[in-house]
């Protein structure tokens, strides 16, 4: 029995479907072990009962009967709660986790699915923003792999292959610039929610697509490039290129440029990490540079997206100061979907958690947990107290 069993944290989101469609076209190759939602109980029936996984968990305990009814005739172990979760991805039989669930909601289960020599495919950014330093170093102490399946970070692991010997001078992240490149803060000021949800290039969960309209995402990438390949803040670039076609670059200390390229779908980036350090053939569209006879290259607006400079300034200062921004950030971020915090609010609201969470240069688990909490509070206490201005 080759087939490789993977769980997939979050399969009922946009990652998770796509991990999924690679597996559906690879089940040779891979199994789906374990399928986990967090309230969506339509779809992860509906998972369960096409891929048969051992266990499929959903969060939300009250679905838990839903979904337990529904599957009772097959042979799929049903559990609820996010301790369940902690608790599964650590069995025996598991070889990759793929984390595609979204934001702090990944740091525990990644962190026990190392301690159980797991590896990890890595979409869920922000358990490497919140933790870089913990979590690359229990990689490293159990010898697992941290396989990155954000297009960017994807995009330098390839151009990496076959350089180990040779140091990075420099990593070039590219980024689309999203729905509101070149527009300014009086335009920002009155932008809408479904505005923000409109990303050029990618089709993405809500919360990723409000920070890349943000530039956020772009400054959680920086601080994930940082952990993952182990470089200092000024020798990561960020260059905005719209076609989002060159998916990131790495520049070696001759000079030369290595990008990878093509065109924007994370099945390629998933594929990768679940067959690394192999190739597998598959049908995706192919990039055809005719159809692009241009690809442009831009300045990133610090003073207009505040978000990337703050993950910068995050980033320099180091110990719990990316929690801060994270948990600030997804703070906000739900705030401006539910129409409560304006666009350009959310900057502002961050910074001023920057500015009053109790810094700590040498964090625990524990203390991030904290942060973690003390910063939602906080955030959450700020956006009450800021007046939004009428934005529908
Ligand atoms: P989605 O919102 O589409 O999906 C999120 C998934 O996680 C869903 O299965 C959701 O369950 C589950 N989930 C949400 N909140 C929790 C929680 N608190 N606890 C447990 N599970 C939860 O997100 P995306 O797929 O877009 O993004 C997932 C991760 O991948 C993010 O970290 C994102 O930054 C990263 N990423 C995404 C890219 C993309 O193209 N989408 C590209 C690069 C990185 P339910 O459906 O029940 O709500
Ligand atoms: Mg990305």
């Amino acid at each position: 029995n080759h087939t490789k069993n993977i769980a997939i944290l979050g399969s009922t989101g946009s990652i998770g479907t796509q991990t999924l469609e690679v597996i559906r076209n690879n089940s040779n190759l891979f199994r789906a072990f374990l399928l986990t939602a967090h309230s969506n109980a339509d779809l992860l029936i509906k998972q369960a009962i096409e891929f048969k996984p051992e266990y499929a968990i959903i969060c939300d305990e009250s679905k838990y009967q839903e979904v337990k009814t529904a599957l009772t005739h097959l042979p799929i172990k049903v559990l609820a709660g996010h301790q369940a979760i902690v608790d599964t991805v650590t069995h025996h039989d598991i070889a990759v986790v793929l984390t595609a669930m979204v934001g702090f909601a990944g740091l525990e289960p990644t962190i026990a699915a190392i301690k159980a020599n797991k590896d990890i495919a890595l979409a869920n950014k922000e358990t490497l923003v919140v933790a870089g330093e913990l979590v690359t170093g229990l990689a490293k102490q159990h010898n697992v792999k941290i396989l990155p399946v954000d297009s960017e970070h994807s995009a330098i692991f390839q151009c990496l292959v076959g350089e180990e010997h040779n140091p990075v001078e420099k990593l070039i992240l590219t980024a689309s610039g999203g729905p509101f490149r070149g527009r300014g803060l009086d335009f920002l000021a009155n932008v809408t929610r479904e505005d923000a949800l409109k990303h050029p290039n990618w089709v993405m969960g809500a919360k990723i697509t409000v920070d890349s309209a943000s530039l956020m995402n772009k400054g959680l990438e920086v601080i994930e490039a940082r952990w993952l390949f182990d470089v200092g803040a000024d020798q990561i670039d960020v260059v905005i290129h719209p076609q989002s076609i060159i998916h990131s670059m790495a520049q070696f200390k001759d000079g030369s440029i290595k990008a990878q390229m093509g065109l924007p779908d994370m099945k390629l980036p998933i594929q990768y990490a679940l067959t690394y350090p192999n190739r597998i053939a598959n049908d995706f569209k192919r990039f055809n540079f005719t159809d692009y006879p241009t690809l442009t290259f831009e300045k990133p607006d610090l003073d207009t997206f505040r978000n990337l400079s703050l993950a910068y300034a995050a980033l320099k200062q180091g110990g719990n100061m990316p929690c801060i921004i994270n948990a600030a950030n997804e703070v906000v971020v739900a705030g401006f979907l539910s129409h409560s915090v304006s666009f350009l609010a959310m900057s502002t609201i961050i910074e001023e958690c920057m500015q009053k969470i109790n810094f700590i240069k040498q964090p625990t688990l524990t203390d991030y947990l904290n942060t973690d909490k003390e910063t939602r509070i906080f955030a959450q206490n700020l956006i009450e107290k800021t007046p939004v201005k009428a934005i529908q």
